[in-house]
């Protein structure tokens, strides 16, 4: 019997290509480890709106909303839009309507993969982002003022989300650091020094960081922050930051270790939790079999990780760190996917992950 049920969103472009790659890989782990792992396929995205009308159905939702994890591949397509002309996003209602305020984006150089900075600390480069991903800037979507002469949005912090995301932070920050063996460190990014709102959270920050004196905390603008994390990013740990702020950086960071096919995430909230490659549906290489699965195979391994955390134990934890290390071994014994120079497409990484898995 499954023990565990994963609502699978594979999407649109290459997503079912990258999801059908990372389910491959996990019925090996569930196989080795009787994870009890079930998997529900359910439609949504951009061509599930051009056939139904609806990107993401009330059935669809509920039926993920009940399952004990999500796994998505990516969303929206060139050209379909909604009737009102905006873009197509029920990723974005998912989050919205989970209310995964915590997107957790870890950056990590793999072993092997070609790196942009040639300084070799580049290849400890191992932080994550947590990017606060229901408010921010973004509580002003589709909530914009535009006049002919003037245009106006809004950011907005709650107090209750802020406190969520500093706790969030600050766990992750000690789980990194037991794991890692070393000190954990939590860096607020923000502009403080211009709007009242960061200066507003840094001491909701502060308040927090009172309960975990054991991780360091300190805090930087997000412009100071954008040039540091070029000239050395492998100094970082726990970067939790506003919405706009966090889209924009977490693919600033995905460009430090290989470009966006190497960049998973976790959008996670009480209860729920969604998982995701970093990426879009990307429609230049769409059904060419070229797209880079790793991302998404890299998702599914927090998603592991995830559930080991709430109830499921060792053997799912296990999985999750069988995954990244037979994602190392692939990429440090050879394998070049496309993304990064190499000939490899979307099966041959995925045989190659597959037999590299102990
Ligand atoms: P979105 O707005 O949904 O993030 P986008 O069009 O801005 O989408 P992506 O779809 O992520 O961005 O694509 C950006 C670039 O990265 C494209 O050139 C795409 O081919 C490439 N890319 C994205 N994901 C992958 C992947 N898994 N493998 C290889 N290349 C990828």
């Amino acid at each position: 019997m499954n023990s565990y049920d994963i609502a699978v969103l594979a999407g649109d472009g290459i997503g079912p290509e990258v999801v059908e790659a990372t389910l491959a890989v996990l019925r090996k782990v569930d196989a080795r480890h009787s994870l009890g792992l079930g998997f529900t396929e359910l439609r949504a995205g951009a061509f599930a709106y051009r056939d139904t009308g609806t990107d993401l159905s009330d059935e669809v939702f509920d039926r993920a909303r009940k399952a004990d994890a999500i796994l998505l591949g990516a969303m929206g397509w060139p050209g379909i839009r909604h009737a009102d002309g905006t873009e197509l996003a029920p990723q974005i209602t998912l989050r919205q309507r989970l209310d995964l305020f915590g997107g957790v984006r870890p950056i990590r150089a793999i072993p092997g993969v070609p790196l942009p900075l040639v300084d070799p600390r580049a290849a400890k480069i191992d932080f994550v982002i947590l990017r606060e991903s229901t408010e921010g800037l973004f509580f002003s979507k589709d909530k914009g003022v535009v006049t002919r002469d003037q245009a106006e949005e809004t950011l907005r912090m709650t107090r209750g989300t802020s406190l969520r995301l500093a706790r969030m932070a600050f766990d992750l920050a000690g789980q990194r650091a037991r794991r890692l063996g070393r000190s954990g460190r939590v860096t607020l990014v923000d502009k403080a020094n211009v709007f009242r709102a960061f200066a507003w959270l840094r001491q909701i920050f502060q308040e927090v960081a009172v309960d975990y004196p054991e991780v360091r905390h300190d805090a930087a603008y997000v412009d100071a922050m954008a040039l540091d994390l070029i000239r050395r990013p492998w100094d970082f740990d726990l970067l939790p930051t506003e919405n706009m702020f966090g889209d924009i950086l977490s693919d600033l960071a995905a460009g430090l270790i290989g470009g966006m096919g190497f960049a998973p995430s976790a959008d996670l909230g009480e209860g729920h939790a969604v998982f995701q490659p970093s990426h879009g549906t990307a429609p230049d290489i769409a059904g060419k079999g070229k797209a880079n699965p790793t991302a998404t195979i890299l998702s599914a391994a927090m998603m592991l990780e995830w559930l080991a955390m709430r109830d499921a134990g060792d053997a799912m934890a296990e999985a999750a760190q069988e995954i990244r290390a037979a994602v190392d071994a692939a990429f440090s014994e050879g394998l070049r996917t496309a993304d990064i120079g190499g000939t490899s497409g979307t099966a041959e990484a995925t045989r190659a992950v597959l037999s590299a898995l102990r």
